[in-house]
């Protein structure tokens, strides 16, 4: 697994160039066609760029993402490339523009290698949702990748790309990196701009990025954030340089640990790795200290309440007479309910119920209106926490990657796999997963790290300490 910050002095040193990588990432994509995880390859556009980007080095005017190839979650618009959701619903939208996050990308110097699957409207944990066919783990195809953004963590992980964008709206970005053994991040709320993110629960919906390294991860971030005038969640302030501070030192770090019965639920090799990081921690210096988490038990059915109900709205707009599927008008339906009930797969359809229940009159206060205030009481709860601690270290799964089947018949243990992971979205606050190892199963461990609002270039920093330490 190349990370692009190594790549970059290769080429920088004459030993590659960017059109040989872009040929062996096309070539891996097709050799791995099996793992299921693009939907659409860029293929002339890549090629172009990388030359384009050749001539950048040879005139030593690279610019930060010079030659990076990125994969892109197929929920992010790609002007005049099929941007799918992973739904039949919108099997042929092109867009006809980029998201921010892909004009900053390219004005970087980023090249997109295409779009990855995922989970439908980015609903799922193992990416069992995609009208397109799951995503297979690369290191062993019967069990999940994870989701919902399985196919970016796939085209890291399995060396189909540099780098990859996700979207985490409960974790979907931090736990296929965790199970696919990369790292995976979601920054702050409002740091990297959603103009061009295909909405599933707006405010909680955020874009990041996976990469092999923290280096790629900071200089990602620092490319896409920034305030953007499209989208008025973005917060105002300048793109963040956590590249360049990397290599500060943090003095006196404190590091938040969950209580014991936080743990319940875990398999033992996730609590045994999580008891030697704490260790490894410790013998480096960090001050440990362990944490009420107050509202914890709010976690998931205040997650599922907002996520559902943000969703029903978002997704009304897919009504057959715009753009993407059309359902016919027979069989005694019109349209529009053709076209949503042939044009959603079950899980998107059991969102918008939940959702639309949670909204309806009758139940508004009983359900939506308790789940704001819970959300209240979570985001309260996490001031608590970053008063008596700098980060907060937890696992990102109660368990490694899980088999095909073993959750999709029962979706209340899907939701309840995402218990370490929905806080951060519901407190719109940083948070990153990094490899800790293997499990018992031979397969991935992640860890994670959580931080008050707008502090993400200390988190990276910290991750980047932490890793080295796991490694
Ligand atoms: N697994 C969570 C869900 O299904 C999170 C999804 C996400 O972050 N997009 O809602």
């Amino acid at each position: 697994m190349t990370s692009y910050s190594l790549f970059r002095q290769n080429v920088q040193q004459n030993q590659t160039t960017c059109e040989l990588a872009v040929e062996y990432y096309l070539q891996s994509i097709e050799q791995r066609s099996d793992l299921n995880a693009f939907l659409t390859v860029n293929t002339d556009d890549a090629r172009q760029s990388a030359k384009e980007a050749d001539v950048r080095f040879k005139d030593d005017t690279p610019r930060p993402l010079e030659g990076m190839v990125v994969a892109i979650k197929d929920n992010i618009s790609t002007k005049g490339l099929t941007t799918t959701c992973g739904s039949k619903m919108l099997q042929n939208f092109k867009p006809v523009y980029n998201a921010t996050v892909i004009e900053r990308i390219r004005n970087a110097g980023g090249i997109i290698i295409g779009k990855t699957n995922c989970d439908e409207f980015a609903m799922g944990s193992s990416n069992e949702n995609s009208a397109y066919g799951n995503v297979l783990h690369p290191i062993n195809n019967e069990y999940v990748p994870g989701g919902s953004s399985g196919g970016s963590a796939v085209a890291v992980a399995g060396g189909l790309a540099h780098t990859s964008l996700g979207s985490d709206t409960g974790g979907s970005i931090r736990q296929p990196a965790a199970f696919c053994g990369i790292i995976g991040f979601k920054p702050t709320y409002g740091r990297i701009s959603r103009y061009g993110l295909v909405a599933f629960a707006s405010s909680l919906d955020q874009i990041g990025p996976f990469a092999n390294s923290i280096e790629d991860t900071a200089l990602l971030l620092d490319t896409m954030s920034g305030h953007d005038p499209l989208d008025s969640t973005t917060a105002n302030l300048p793109p963040t340089q956590s590249f360049y501070a990397l290599h500060h030192h943090d003095d006196n770090v404190t590091v938040g640990v969950l209580p014991d019965e936080m743990l319940e639920g875990c398999n033992e090799d996730v609590i045994s790795a999580y008891h030697n990081c704490i260790q490894k921690l410790r013998t480096s210096g960090y001050s440990i200290t362990t944490v009420e988490i107050p509202g914890k038990s709010a976690w998931i059915p205040t997650y599922y309440i907002l996520a559902t109900a943000e969703a029903s709205a978002n997704l009304s707009r897919f009504d057959g007479i715009r753009y993407g599927f059309r359902g016919p008008e027979n069989e005694g339906m019109d349209v529009f309910t053709s076209t949503r009930s042939l044009g959603f797969g079950p899980e998107v359809k059991r969102r918008i119920m939940l959702g639309t229940y949670v909204l309806s009159s009758g139940y508004y206060d009983a359900y939506y209106k308790k789940g704001q205030q819970a959300r209240r009481l979570v985001h309260n709860g996490y001031k608590e926490i970053f008063a008596a601690c700098d980060v907060l270290f937890l696992p990102t799964t109660p368990s490694t990657a899980f088999k095909f089947g073993e959750k999709s018949k029962d979706p209340v243990s899907m939701y309840l796999s995402d218990l370490y992971t929905v806080s951060a979205n519901l407190a719109g606050i940083p948070a990153i997963s990094i490899p800790v190892g293997n499990g018992a199963n031979s397969m991935p461990l992640g860890m994670q790290l959580q931080a008050a609002e707008f502090e993400d270039e200390k988190l990276l920093r910290i991750a980047k300490h932490t890793m080295d330490l796991f490694a």
